[in-house]
């Protein structure tokens, strides 16, 4: 088969939640976009996301009936990440971060609700604040369904099964992009003004990973290839809770719903790492706790501790986490209303990647970046 080459104002390499959002706001302003991704958007890894998307909406009041606050969002992410986060890109997520959750409503998403109508919210790790907007505990699965049709409504031409394979770079700018169509091995090329890169992260290069296959990281080494810098790759995020023996993620949600961790005397032992936020400090904090309670030797024989969600009874369980029960009877056989389940850490969320400015813009010229 031939290939071809087609002419675009934006081509955006990824069809998870960040490059559908992105090209629904480049088609809003009446530029000619493009969506590629190596597999069909719906299988984007977004797709797996679980426990929800903070943003402070103030539906659920703190302690004393505090109001939560885009400050103190920022606080809690600046605190969370050592102070070594960009504090200007955090207060830029922490103050849009309401009206994005209320626009994906607008889009569409089914949000869980309060018993008032309000999109509900719940506790998560780090956060001074029921902070985490949330669909049961399907939040990406949600959100992804929403935007790919809004994308569908609006005629956007999406490559599934396409894969890129280089970027072109003409006169020291992008200009575009290869891509391998995987179905007939035809390369096809991609002209553009500008390029956005939203592949994701690398977490398959660790052999203990929440993510999905696909994760490998593309993005950055065509980037990289290109000569546009990659930074703060070191920033790796192990989360606390995934399911011993597959590391699928057991979401946080199941702690911000009150579930405890213990060890194999019987013990809540996060009461000794962090006696205040227990089992919902940052997850460092609780990542490092259970490695530690493991390599005392008081974890259970293979290395995990146990997740206990039965005080929280089958009807929470049921309406709030039937997303985990799921995975914890299916590839463990363990019912969490009558068991606990077996934890252990693993890698989670890659922080470092390409070197953007607020704006998403790279070192290259015509080439952008987003996750
Ligand atoms: C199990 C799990 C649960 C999570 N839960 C939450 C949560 O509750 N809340 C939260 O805020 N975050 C959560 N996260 C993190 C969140 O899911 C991610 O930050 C987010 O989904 C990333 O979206 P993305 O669009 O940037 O990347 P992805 O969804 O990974 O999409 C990457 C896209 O790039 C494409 N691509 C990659 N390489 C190429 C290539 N060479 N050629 C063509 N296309 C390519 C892929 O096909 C895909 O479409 C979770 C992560 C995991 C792993």
């Amino acid at each position: 088969m031939e290939g071809s080459i087609s002419s675009w104002d934006v081509v955006i390499v990824g069809g998870g939640l960040t490059g559908l959002r992105a090209a629904l706001q480049v088609s809003r302003a009446g530029l000619a976009v493009a969506v590629i991704s190596k597999v069909h958007p719906l299988r984007s890894h977004s797709v797996a996301a679980q426990g929800g998307m903070n943003a402070a909406l103030g539906n659920v009041k703190g302690e004393d009936g505090a109001e939560d606050s885009w400050e103190s969002h920022a606080f809690d992410t600046v605190k969370g990440a050592d102070f070594l986060a960009d504090q200007d890109a955090v207060a830029l997520m922490c103050r849009e971060a309401p009206a994005t959750v209320i626009g994906l409503e607008h889009l569409g998403t089914a949000w869980s609700r309060l018993p008032d109508g309000k999109i509900a919210q719940r506790p998560f790790g780090g956060a001074g604040f029921p902070r985490t907007c949330y669909a049961e505990d399907r939040t990406g699965h949600h959100v992804l369904h929403t935007l790919f049709q809004q994308v569908l409504g609006r005629d956007i031409p999406v490559f599934g099964e396409y894969f890129v394979t280089s970027l072109v770079v003409d006169g020291g700018r992008c200009t575009g992009c290869t891509a391998l169509e995987i179905m007939t091995g035809t390369v096809h090329g991609f002209r553009a003004r500008a390029t956005l890169l939203a592949t994701g992260g690398f977490g398959r290069i660790f052999s203990r990973s929440t993510n999905a296959l696909i994760n490998t990281g593309d993005g950055m080494a065509l980037a990289f290839r290109a000569g546009a810098p990659l930074k703060d790759m070191e920033f790796v995020q192990f989360h606390p809770t995934t399911l011993f023996g597959t590391n699928i993620l057991i979401s946080e949600a199941a702690r911000g719903e009150g579930g405890t961790l213990v060890n194999r005397d019987g013990e809540r032992f996060m009461a000794r790492y962090a006696p205040r936020a227990m089992e919902l400090a940052p997850r460092d904090v609780v990542a490092r706790a259970i490695a530690e309670e493991i390599a005392a030797g008081r974890g259970f024989d293979g290395g995990y501790v146990h997740l206990d969600l039965r005080h929280l009874g089958p009807g929470v369980i049921g309406e709030r986490l039937p997303g985990i029960r799921q995975i914890a009877m299916d590839f463990s056989g363990v019912d969490p209303v009558t068991e606990p389940i077996p934890v252990q850490p693993g890698q989670h969320y890659s922080m470092g990647g390409i070197g953007v400015d607020i704006g998403g813009r790279s070192a290259l010229p015509g080439l952008f970046a987003a996750w």
